[in-house]
């Protein structure tokens, strides 16, 4: 590794992760000699089609379903979109759509345009102060016509991992449909979706140490699926086009890795974020967002309000000092629009917008930590000194709730 890139703390996690070593190794060869197509019958044809038939099974196990479960994507998106679309074109006339306010935008964004071209009523269940789905909200949501409900299953700006099997069972009981974004659980905390009450699930395989524009989407046996674009009958005529072969082939390795040192390395990913955590609820003026470290969040997953600054203002600062972080999410870090996640659990505009996303993985360690906190504590400083108003006495006693409250829950 060149010195430069020592100096880089790269705590982004959340949005994408280095592919391990391991996994180019295996990859490879399927960017150079072995490129058939797996629908061709020769035996280049065969070999690719053997390829993506081991790497199918590889990870269904790794998530407790069968292999004939599993759909092979261009990632969490896709699955997203043909899980929801899959469902709308299969049984048009249930035209009523319940989400959690706290989904990735490829889900928010289908409930939006449904809505907007009026194909469907759209309900959104209530969260708590730390992201987590009221069971009593669903079970009185649902309707005859619901559609599906889909809820997150590890938020990617709070780490809220919410009870599946409690949402499953409300859901089973009434008789209706829960599809679930596992983009984030996936490879950090054990996941057997074939003994969950959930029966459709999106993955990808970026999000832990694979390659970029693959992922899956698991569908229960006996849920029918309609595609939603056309083309050959790839995937069991569901998913049209030729399989990304490498990209399959890296992801079922990431996810084998990822499931062989899951208890090791999220343990020690959770130490370091619990450490991070606890130093950055030091500074003045912060509030902490999401469930504790450790308990039902996801590993390495850091959420702070620092009051009275922009979180695009400490991005920048932390960026040039060599530490990358996200405000809110990526999605929507380029619009001014607040975190919707944020705002769901109930912080103000202003907070929303003073929030930072730290998001570590197993390729940190403490020197990552050391310096985030370093850098974050000299950038506060910094902006808040260029702050006009701080409104000391106002918010003091606000902010030291906060904080004995965070002491309080963490320990
Ligand atoms: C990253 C992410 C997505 C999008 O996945 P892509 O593979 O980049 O399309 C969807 N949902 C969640 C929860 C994510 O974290």
């Amino acid at each position: 590794m060149s010195n430069i890139e020592n100096k880089v703390s790269y705590l982004d996690n959340g949005d994408s992760t280095r592919m391990l070593p391991e996994v180019l190794e295996e990859i490879l060869p399927y960017l150079s000699e072995h490129y058939g197509n797996p629908a061709s019958l020769h035996q280049f044809g065969l070999d690719a089609e053997e390829a993506i038939d081991s790497a199918r099974s590889k990870l269904a196990e790794a998530i407790g379903a069968k292999p004939a479960e599993i759909i092979f994507t261009s990632g969490a998106t896709e699955s997203n979109n043909l899980a929801l679309n899959g469902l709308r074109y299969q049984f048009p006339d249930k035209r009523h759509l319940i989400i959690s306010p706290i989904e990735h935008a490829s889900v928010d964004n289908i409930a939006k345009r449904w809505s907007r071209e009026g194909w469907a009523e759209v309900t959104k269940l209530k969260v708590n102060s730390e992201g987590f789905v009221d069971p009593d909200s669903l079970r009185s949501a649902i309707r005859d016509d619901t559609l599906l409900v889909s809820v997150i299953h590890g938020n990617m700006e709070i780490g809220t991992i919410q009870n599946l099997t409690e949402l499953g069972e409300i859901c089973r009981e009434k008789g209706v449909l829960l599809h679930s974004d596992c983009a984030q659980t996936f490879g950090k905390i054990p996941l057997n979706i074939g003994e969950l009450p959930v029966d459709l699930a999106s993955f990808n395989a970026h999000k832990m140490h694979g390659p970029k524009g693959v992922g899956a989407l698991y569908i229960r046996k006996k849920v029918k699926v309609r595609r939603y674009f056309e083309g050959s009958p790839q995937e069991h005529g569901v998913r049209p086009g030729t399989e990304n072969v490498p990209g399959i082939i890296g992801f079922a390795k990431a996810a084998e890795i990822a499931i062989r040192d899951m208890d090791k390395e999220m343990k020690r990913v959770d130490e370091l974020a619990g450490r991070l955590a606890d130093g950055l609820m030091e500074i003045e003026h912060v509030g902490f967002n999401g469930p504790p470290v450790g308990k039902n969040r996801l590993p390495g997953n850091v959420n702070i309000t620092f009051r009275y600054i922009e979180g695009e203002a400490i991005l920048m600062h932390l960026n040039i000092k060599g530490v990358y972080v996200s405000s809110g999410s990526a999605c929507s870090s380029t619009t001014l629009e607040p975190s919707h996640v944020l705002t769901a659990i109930g912080l103000l505009h202003e907070d929303a917008h003073g929030s930072i996303r730290y998001t570590l993985s197993r390729l940190n360690d403490e020197e990552d930590v050391q310096r985030a906190l370093q850098v974050t504590n000299e950038t506060v400083k910094q902006l808040r000194a260029m702050t006009a108003f701080i409104p000391e006495k106002h918010s003091k006693h606000v902010d030291e709730n906060a904080q004995t409250f965070y002491k309080h829950k963490n320990d």
